[in-house]
């Protein structure tokens, strides 16, 4: 119900254009084609991705000979669910977190994307399940960036560990782990800074807070979530490139899905990065953050 609403502009931008590209057509020829790959590049989905759906509908269309307009919806959200799959992700259906205690969470990302929006919203929901909560503002680059996570942390009403502004980010994460064990915390959500960095200083910082983390837990963060603001398309892209080659990410936040056209996004970064897309945005709300599903998400494209 959510979903649909969330992505609400996303739909009818998706099927309008849908529309427009076959309009007085009855056969998907080169012509319908184009005007599909120019729909799926505007939708963000990306030039690579879109050319890999294209060779597929071109392959039916050579297969079968004849493809009708009318059939197009389908096959289209065939090829497009296909290539999520390949993805394998999806499969999560609620907030739960596998019972290692205590679950580390390293959140990272740059500034604006709604990294500690989306940390406030995971901590409501972890802790409506009963678990014990600890967050971790290590962004120390910006005042705004601890205040804010403080702001969260009073709304949901969990713990947070934080130092001045301009320390180590290590350092805190270092506090965080060792005071989350302490409290026998279920879950860790650290924060990290935001700053559009070079290459090697993102690789440094990330590699440093990872290693400090694991003098408390040797295998520490049990998982790298990236956050990216959905409606930037390429510059969604280029963050998921340069973070993915600094840092092992292993899931995927796609954030204000709620306000864009362009979901697209989500489909061909989850192709290109072969990253699971975990939790969605659709909103500023607490409750506004949903757990993935591809088969829900693709529908949603083409109702
Ligand atoms: P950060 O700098 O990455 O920590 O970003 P914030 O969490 O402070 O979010 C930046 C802005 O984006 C804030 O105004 C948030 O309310 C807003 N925001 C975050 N997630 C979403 C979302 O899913 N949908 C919408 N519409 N806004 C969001």
């Amino acid at each position: 119900e959510t979903l649909d609403k969330g992505l609400e502009k996303t739909n009818t931008n998706f099927l309008n254009k849908l529309g427009k590209a076959v309009a007085g057509k009855s056969k998907v020829d080169d012509e319908v084609l184009d005007n599909l790959e120019e729909i799926l590049v505007s939708s963000d989905v990306g030039v690579a991705t879109t050319i890999k759906i294209i060779d597929r509908i071109e392959e039916r269309v050579a297969r079968d000979k004849y493809l009708g307009t009318e059939e197009l919806n389908t096959i289209l959200r065939e090829e497009i669910a296909g290539l999520m799959s390949e993805t394998n992700f999806g499969d999560a259906t609620d907030f739960s977190v596998p019972a290692k205690k205590p679950y580390v969470i390293m959140v990272v990302g740059v500034n604006g994307v709604g990294k500690t929006t989306t940390i406030g919203k995971l901590a409501y929901q972890f802790k409506k399940q009963g678990l014990n909560v600890v967050l971790g503002a290590g962004d120390t680059f910006r005042a705004a960036a601890i205040d804010q996570l403080q702001i969260w942390a009073d709304r949901v009403d969990v713990p947070i560990v934080k130092q001045q502004m301009g320390s180590d980010p290590a350092s805190v994460a270092f506090d965080t782990v060792q005071s989350a064990v302490k409290m026998d915390a279920d879950v860790v959500i650290i924060d990290t800074a935001g700053r559009l960095h070079n290459k090697v200083n993102l690789m440094n910082e990330l590699t440093k807070v990872k290693r400090v983390m694991q003098k408390v837990i040797d295998d520490a963060p049990d998982e790298v979530l990236l956050v990216l603001d959905g409606s930037t398309g390429q510059n969604a892209f280029e963050q998921a490139k340069q973070f993915t080659a600094a840092t092992e990410v292993t899931s995927l936040a796609v954030t204000k899905l709620d306000g864009t056209a362009k979901g697209g996004v989500v489909i061909g970064i989850s192709d290109q990065f072969q990253i699971p897309v975990k939790y969605i945005g659709v909103g500023e709300g607490i409750e506004d953050l949903q757990v993935f599903n591809k088969i829900e998400f693709v529908d949603s494209f083409f109702r």
